[in-house]
């Protein structure tokens, strides 16, 4: 009988559901009225020929690259950010290594840091789920080869400045030090510039998110040249589908699509934060395109909030078992449309389960 590596057996689990997402979904950031409908006509004019070739990732390369204003050899575009994560861990840890995070963050940077045999340190969150700098800067050690920071956090929505970004990296020069910047869009802040300054910061975006391409799977890696040479050569040739690579332009040339987007998610998310904010109910003010917010003080009861609110056709999810978050979930917020059809639910289901005292600010 064959047996996985000891890593991968002692593996965390994560498990986002696979199949069954009935009703409006905001349970996992996605874009919920789609992309573009410039990505999508590019999609219904794809021939079988461009199906039959393999990719060709190097003129979409240059264009993303010129969109970013980096050079091409600073860029790898990956299958998601999943993707780029897997590859740094491949790239840079070895057995035994030590990594760190800040928890509560997304799950898979734990899981491939654990899977390269890294031993992973956590790093929990200051006040108010405020990025800890200090206390991440006094936990690197000369063995720290990898940090990987979500900026904005998931799932708090809070955000460390590019001054602390810099510094951690600064302070851990044999580290590669991942800045995800997956809610980039929604925030504005970026380290993609400010990346030239040291050498070990990488840079992570995605068209998951803001672009609306989550199922096409594709995301971008930034990073110094002569790493990314390191990165090329773990990777795939293949590793991006041809109907990413196709969509990709007209995906980065609709800015009006992006915009107009992004301009109603960020409205909701007010709306959605003045309505926990008179309900009596814990959140923290997010940079994102969602809310953490303690509805209940048990996991059973964010369980029951999170059943409730199914039953009205909106899902959103449960992070009571994330560090910290005990009794909390996480609200996606989509468009105008979309956050009216939240906000009604999310009412009823406060009037039929009310707020527990304990998991307010009061
Ligand atoms: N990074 C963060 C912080 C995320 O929240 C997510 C998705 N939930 C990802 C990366 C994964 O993005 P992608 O779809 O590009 O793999």
């Amino acid at each position: 009988m064959i047996s996985p590596r000891e890593a991968v057996r002692t593996l965390p689990s994560y498990h986002p559901p696979l199949a069954g997402r009935e009703g409006l979904r905001f349970d996992f950031n996605e874009n919920t009225i789609g992309c573009s409908p410039r990505v999508l006509e590019r999609v219904r004019t794809l021939s079988a020929e461009e199906l039959a070739r393999y990719p060709e990732r190097g003129p979409v390369e240059s264009i993303v690259a010129d969109f970013l204003g980096i050079n091409a050899d600073q860029l790898l575009l990956t299958n998601g950010v999943d993707e780029a994560i897997h590859l740094l861990c491949e790239t840079y840890l070895e057995p035994g290594d030590e990594a760190l995070i800040v928890v509560p963050t997304y799950s898979m940077y734990r899981i491939y840091m654990m899977a390269a045999g890294a031993e992973v340190s956590s790093v929990p969150a200051g006040e108010e789920f405020t990025f800890p700098a200090e206390h991440l800067k006094s936990a690197i050690t000369p063995r720290t080869r990898m940090i990987a920071i979500a900026n904005p956090n998931n799932p708090t929505g809070t955000i460390a400045s590019q001054e602390e970004l810099i510094e951690i990296a600064r302070a851990a020069p044999d580290a590669a030090v991942l800045v995800d910047e997956a809610y980039f869009e929604f925030c504005g802040q970026t380290m993609v510039d400010r990346r030239r300054e040291q050498p070990n910061l990488f840079v992570t975006r995605t068209f998951s998110k803001a672009y609306g391409m989550a199922g096409l799977r594709i995301g971008a890696l930034v990073g110094d040249s002569e790493q990314m040479r390191a990165i090329r050569g773990v990777s795939s040739p293949y590793n991006v589908n041809a109907v990413a690579l196709a969509c990709l332009p007209d995906a980065i040339g609709d800015r009006a699509f992006i915009e107009k987007y992004v301009g109603e998610v960020r409205a909701s998310r007010s709306r959605l934060e003045n309505v926990l904010k008179a309900s009596g109910i814990r959140f923290w003010p997010s940079q994102a395109n969602f809310v953490l917010a303690r509805v209940a003080c048990t996991p059973a009861d964010a369980a029951a909030f999170v059943e409730n609110l199914r039953r009205r056709g909106i899902l959103v999810r449960d992070r009571s078992s994330d560090h910290g978050c005990e009794g909390c979930v996480r609200i996606t917020v989509g468009p105008r449309e979309h956050a009216d059809r939240l906000l009604a639910a999310l009412r009823e289901t406060l009037a039929e389960l009310g707020v527990q005292q304990g998991a307010t600010r009061a």
